[in-house]
């Protein structure tokens, strides 16, 4: 193909171009420096639903969702005041729109390349849905428990950080309740490991039907669950904790013929302004947990029953 490279621009027009583009797997669409689509290849037509007619001369932010449409236009020109070669995979998640209204999510690659005698960015449009979608349960498996599908320790520990910032910024109540099965070695060694277990799996269920969207329940240790309860005073945290308590005194677990019930201890605590990190947060609820586990299990004790000292780390 008679295409001329000067450094590292391409200059060539849309007869030569096109055969080229329409070769490639991937969807390219071409926009000037005015936004306007210039050119496009079938697969483009095909990926966003519409005739390649109906593409160029419209304005790029007709594929572009319209929540990301104010910043594109910046980055757009941005790109055009400072070209690079944008590789794949380099930045952040990008989607397309199609003309039905849904969405595509792609990876893009962008060139800087001189068509029909003007500027214009060459962008070479990958559908990656399937690897978003891995992308996406890779991240959730890493982050959930398999068994009772509570978040793990990990993901605690990124929410309640990230809760703690929203604390310090906007001065709103967060809470943890913070509970641990009573003797449950004794279940295990009582009833086999598979009831242990039943416990487990059947208390998330019903804790899971008590949590509001917000709240985020995490499985933190082997028979130890955490629950952070954003925009929650710790007075209404006792008594969500409370509710918890008596629902899992309650609950009959069955395995085969045999039934059997499970306790818990629970220790709850607010974030307060003289805590310096989120840590100082799971101190208190750890604490006030243990404290209950002295006095005798199955109850629930809050930060505030403490002894002053527990409040300085
Ligand atoms: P306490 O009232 O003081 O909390 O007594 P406990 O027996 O619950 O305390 P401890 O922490 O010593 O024992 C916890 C037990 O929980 C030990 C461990 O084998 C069991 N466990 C941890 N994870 C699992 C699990 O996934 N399944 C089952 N069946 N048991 C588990
Ligand atoms: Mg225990
Ligand atoms: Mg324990």
């Amino acid at each position: 193909m008679p295409v001329q490279k000067n450094t590292d621009k391409l200059v060539t027009t849309s007869t030569n171009l096109l055969p080229f583009i329409e070769s490639l797997p991937d969807a390219v669409v071409i926009v000037n420096t005015d936004h306007k689509i210039v050119l496009v290849n079938s697969c483009a037509e095909e990926m966003f639903g519409y005739p390649a007619d109906a593409l160029e001369g419209s304005d790029l932010q007709m594929i572009i969702p319209e929540l990301h449409r104010g910043g594109h236009r910046q980055s757009v020109n941005n790109y055009f005041q400072m070209p690079y070669a944008r590789p794949m995979s380099a930045e952040k998640r990008f989607s397309g729109v199609r003309a039905d209204g849904t969405e595509v999510p792609v990876d893009i690659m962008i060139n800087i390349i001189t068509l029909d005698g003007v500027s214009a960015a060459m962008a070479l449009v990958r559908d990656v849905t399937y690897q978003r979608d891995l992308e996406d349960r890779l991240t959730l498996e890493s982050l959930t428990d398999e068994m009772t599908g509570f978040y793990n320790r990990k993901y605690f520990k990124t929410q309640l950080e990230a809760q703690f910032s929203g604390f310090i910024r906007s001065g709103l109540p967060t809470s943890v309740i913070m509970l641990d099965y009573d003797y449950f070695k004794t279940i295990n060694d009582q009833y086999g490991h598979a009831a242990g277990d039943l416990v487990l799996i059947d208390a998330a269920k019903m804790i899971q039907e008590e949590l509001r969207p917000l709240d985020v329940g995490c499985r933190v240790g082997g028979e130890e669950f955490a629950i952070i309860l954003p925009n929650t005073k710790l007075q209404d945290a006792v008594r969500f904790a409370e509710r918890i308590r008596q629902r899992i005194e309650h609950l009959e677990f069955r395995l085969e013929d045999i039934a059997f019930h499970a306790t818990i201890t629970v220790g709850v605590a607010s974030f307060s302004s003289a805590d310096k990190s989120y840590d100082s947060l799971m101190k208190r609820a750890d604490k006030a947990l243990y404290a209950g586990k002295s006095t005798g299990r199955n109850c629930v004790i809050s930060q505030d029953s403490l002894p002053s000292p527990s409040w300085t780390n």
